[in-house]
């Protein structure tokens, strides 16, 4: 189910037991800013979640509180794991599903990270 993107953050939600390590998971990279890990339901031959370490349910309150260093941790840590992952050519998507109409369902912000095929067009 579509979680409501303005909900508190829930500490029980499934990527805050991954971080805590109380769910095993198969991690690509991690440090002080983002864990990255493979999607346990990979939609493309490539399929990583990246996700930052502080408490935020989505982008909006990511943008709005989260520390500049942060922001620049996360963004850094996505670009890190597209180029050791060797995505960079021949190219790979970002997505980030926000809220009820971006059908987000773990209310942990997300960016998934796909590649290894040509992905075609973007569908909505
Ligand atoms: O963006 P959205 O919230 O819809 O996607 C959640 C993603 O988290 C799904 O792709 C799902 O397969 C993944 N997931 C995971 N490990 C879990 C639970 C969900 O990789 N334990």
């Amino acid at each position: 189910m579509p979680i409501d993107a303005t909900q508190p953050y829930d500490d029980d939600n499934i990527f805050a037991k991954i971080l805590r390590g109380e769910i095993p998971n198969k991690t690509v990279y991690e440090d002080d800013f983002a864990l990255a890990f493979h999607d346990i339901n990979p939609q493309a031959p490539t399929h990583v979640l990246v996700i930052p370490k502080g408490r935020y349910v989505s982008w909006d309150d990511f943008s709005a509180k989260a520390e500049a260093e942060e922001i620049a941790g996360f963004v850094r840590a996505v670009g890190h794991v597209a180029r050791t992952m060797g995505l960079v050519e021949p190219g790979y998507r970002l997505l980030a599903n926000i809220g009820g109409h971006g059908h987000q369902e773990v209310p942990h912000l997300h960016v998934h990270l796909f590649g290894g095929r040509p992905l075609g067009p973007m569908l909505m």
